[in-house]
């Protein structure tokens, strides 16, 4: 390794935590430290370069220091870096809500700012429960949960989320949440279709609302994609049946559409695919492109009618962050939507993913891939054992592949077993036959004995 790479990680080891990080790995695993990032690459302080397979985290959509969101970013910076969002406003932050009230299905029309996606979801869990209690129904106070679902790390949404490895340690902190069978289609019987298969596991979903619909507030999914459990997809089937069924039982729908969103599945928003509209829809991530932290819950008419009442009724919504609605991030999630507006993205992201499956098809044939999966822009590979069984977790098969692809220009950071591409979306036909092989060598070397 170099000199400026060893020297700051040296530094860095001293003073810092790393997120979601065993940090005693570092005594064998190098940091990489990046200095700047152009396009799909990121560049070490020894100038080497790594494609950023992963978005750096879902969250890049135009690839690092785009010209155009780059410069929106400085001109508002010579204007407004942030205000006060309680009782003062500014112009980034209601063109924005415009333009996400536009953009998003008729019957959502508030949106409410955080500045990440986990205080996003604990306000649409707040304001469901809340939107309930002051409709005379405080005893509606659970929410429903898929298995294998996401939904942050903060206490609340580790709540409703079900990946043991985030979530098993603090369950003695937790609000105790109803978790039913996913939908996931990894899990369907040979030979059944994503569809029969998300169709079937809905029964579970209406079994649980039969039996709970009372105490129910509402119903939480990650539409189409459970990204952080590992990337597991299922059909939008599920979610018209569950638009339906949460309508019939009176219970709200909150689509966390905060990985999925923004033309990840192939459509703007997942839920598109299912023509459907929950009562509270959260977005960040790819929000502002990868660019700064924010986040929003767009929620209804009648939603907000719930609340809007005299000061002394005390039915308002009293939560706030810091940082709500900040300027600038504001801005980048403006440039954001212009860049959509201004090119067809997503008619261009329809043959990166046609590519991406016609890049890997091979590996469909490697004996340790038990499945490739693709949901338009996310493509993700289940590395497994022969004989079908998964690789005991203690092996981190997956920091192989890690490993490998680190000496071979790219960035990927396998979910456990599951290998994936989830680039932005400026990648092209060239860099994505570059992943295929990086992932194809890597996976090779991972799964040898
Ligand atoms: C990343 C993520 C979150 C949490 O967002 P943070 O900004 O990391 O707090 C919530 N839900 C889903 C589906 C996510 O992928």
């Amino acid at each position: 390794m170099g000199t400026a790479n060893s020297a700051l990680i040296e530094r860095d080891l001293r003073v810092l935590w790393h997120p979601c990080t065993q940090m005693k790995d570092h005594e064998w695993l190098p940091l990489v430290p990046i200095r700047r990032g152009e396009g799909v690459w990121l560049y070490d302080l020894d100038g080497n370069r790594y494609l950023d397979a992963i978005s750096s985290w879902w969250v890049n959509l135009f690839g690092h220091a785009h010209p155009y969101i780059n410069q929106r970013i400085r001109d508002q910076l010579e204007q407004l870096e942030h205000v006060i969002l309680a009782g003062f406003s500014h112009e980034p932050v209601v063109e924005l809500s415009e333009r996400l009230v536009e953009l998003t299905p008729e019957p959502l029309t508030r949106c409410f700012y955080t500045d990440n996606g986990s205080s996003a979801v604990e306000v649409a869990l707040k304001m469901s429960y809340h939107y309930w209690r002051n409709h005379g129904q405080p005893q509606k106070q659970r929410f429903i949960t898929l298995s294998g679902s996401y939904h942050g790390e903060t206490l609340g949404t580790l709540g409703v989320g079900d990946v043991a490895l985030y979530k098993e340690t603090y369950k003695p902190l937790l609000m105790e949440a109803l978790t039913v069978p996913s939908p996931d289609c990894h899990a369907r019987e040979p030979g059944v279709s994503w569809e029969a298969h998300s169709r079937e596991m809905f029964r579970h979903m209406e079994a649980a609302l039969e039996a709970h619909a009372h105490e129910t507030a509402a119903v939480i999914v990650e539409p189409l994609g459970q990204c952080a459990t590992g990337m597991r997809m299922y059909h939008p089937v599920y979610l018209q049946l569950l638009r339906e069924a949460c309508d019939r039982h009176g219970v709200h729908l909150i689509a966390d559409e905060i990985a999925v969103g923004f033309g990840r599945t192939g459509t703007l928003f997942a839920c598109e695919q299912a023509d459907i509209c929950a009562d509270f829809l959260c977005l960040s991530k790819g929000l502002t492109a990868g660019y700064l932290p924010l986040a929003v819950v767009l929620t209804t008419d009648n939603v907000f009618d719930a609340f809007y009442d005299d000061y002394a009724s005390l039915r308002a919504f009293m939560h706030s962050h810091s940082y709500t609605g900040n300027p600038l991030a504001c801005t980048a999630a403006l440039a954001t939507l212009d860049l959509f507006r201004d090119s067809d993205v997503i008619g261009r992201n329809r043959i990166l993913a046609a590519h991406m499956a016609e890049a890997v098809a091979p590996l469909a044939e490697h004996p340790n891939i038990g499945e490739i999966r693709q949901t338009g822009m996310i493509l993700a590979m289940e590395m497994q054992q022969t004989d079908g069984r998964p690789f005991p977790f203690e092996e981190r098969r997956g920091i192989r592949v890690y490993q490998h692809a680190l000496t071979r220009e790219a960035l990927l950071r396998p979910l456990g077993n599951v290998v994936y591409f989830m680039p932005p979306y400026v990648i092209t036909e060239k860099q994505i036959d570059h992943l295929a092989t990086v992932a194809a060598e890597g996976i090779e070397r991972a799964t040898r004995r």
